[in-house]
């Protein structure tokens, strides 16, 4: 590993420690449906899977593209010749919007539904939830990144310096930290903050399809999937197919993009679960 590679991997494993510092001392949702430890355990082997299949499929094939996009111009950005600095920050926004437009994909398109519905079926969010991938997502996920590199051209510091700030991103809202809700709606301004996201993982059909943003928070205002107006301690967590802890532990979440599949949106013992938004303020993160 390089230089480069080192401060990436201190700048997650150091956000990783901070985020779970904090949910320990200002949890924003204090109703766990699992014991806490029981849950990172399984999240943290769900994530080391994919953390594997990330080594043998994505890092051989990313990187050495990179270069070659940089070596021979290939994509938009290295077409228009731009300043280095521009190509650079066009490129980690540009990285940013395709990763708004792939997750939206995998809620709307039933084959990666399948896999994404794996992240989705945890019954509380923190920052373990945000290693929790299923290996078959990333897997299907490299030719899409591929897609992206060859088109936008990306080079290979666009991509670390993407990378770098992605990663903590996903971590931060993912995580069960309370901030002052001040400070919260000011940065929500910008980037995706975990109220917001806390919104995108509700067992609210129409509350999971929004908010579908990891960095900046601009993608889900330009498409109008922005969602806000719900208060967190009204958020239930999770798919409401999948409600029941012994279905969700290790091996059925590995398993559950080869099952048949439930309808997710209602409970197993029919019904849909709905919320009453007539009187919240619209537009507004609420506590
Ligand atoms: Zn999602």
């Amino acid at each position: 590993m390089n230089v480069k590679s080192w401060l990436s991997a201190g700048l997650i494993a150091g956000a990783c420690c901070a985020l779970a510092w904090l949910e320990r001392r200002r949890p924003l949702r204090h109703q766990m449906a699992e014991p806490k430890l029981k849950r990172e355990v399984r999240n943290l082997s769900v994530a080391a899977i994919g953390a594997g299949a990330l080594m043998l499929l994505e890092r051989p094939a990313i990187l050495p593209l990179a270069q070659l996009v940089e070596t021979h111009n290939w994509g938009v950005l290295r077409q228009l010749r731009l300043p280095r600095w521009l190509e650079v920050a066009l490129a980690v926004v540009l990285l940013d919007y395709t990763l708004y437009v792939w997750h939206y994909l995998t809620h709307r398109m039933p084959l990666l539904w399948r896999f994404h519905v794996a992240h989705h079926v945890d019954l509380d969010l923190d920052t373990s939830t945000a290693l929790r991938f299923h290996f078959g997502e990333l897997a299907v996920s490299v030719p899409w990144r591929v897609g992206q590199v060859i088109i936008i051209g990306v080079s290979p510091t666009s991509y670390l310096i993407w990378q770098t700030l992605v990663f903590p991103s996903i971590l931060f809202h993912h995580s069960n930290v309370e901030l002052p809700i001040r400070i919260e709606r000011w940065l929500n301004r910008f980037i995706v903050t975990p109220r917001m996201h806390g919104i995108h993982h509700s067992i609210i059909e129409e509350e999971t399809n929004s908010n579908w943003s990891s960095g900046l928070t601009v993608w889900d205002c330009l498409h109008g999937t922005l969602k806000l107006n719900v208060p967190q301690d009204q958020i239930t967590i999770g798919v409401p197919a999948y409600r029941d802890p012994e279905e969700v532990g290790l091996t059925e979440v590995l398993a559950l993009p080869f099952r048949q599949q439930r309808p997710s949106w209602t409970f197993p013992d029919d019904g849909k679960p709905v919320r009453d938004s007539s009187n919240v303020p619209e537009h507004r993160l609420l506590p």
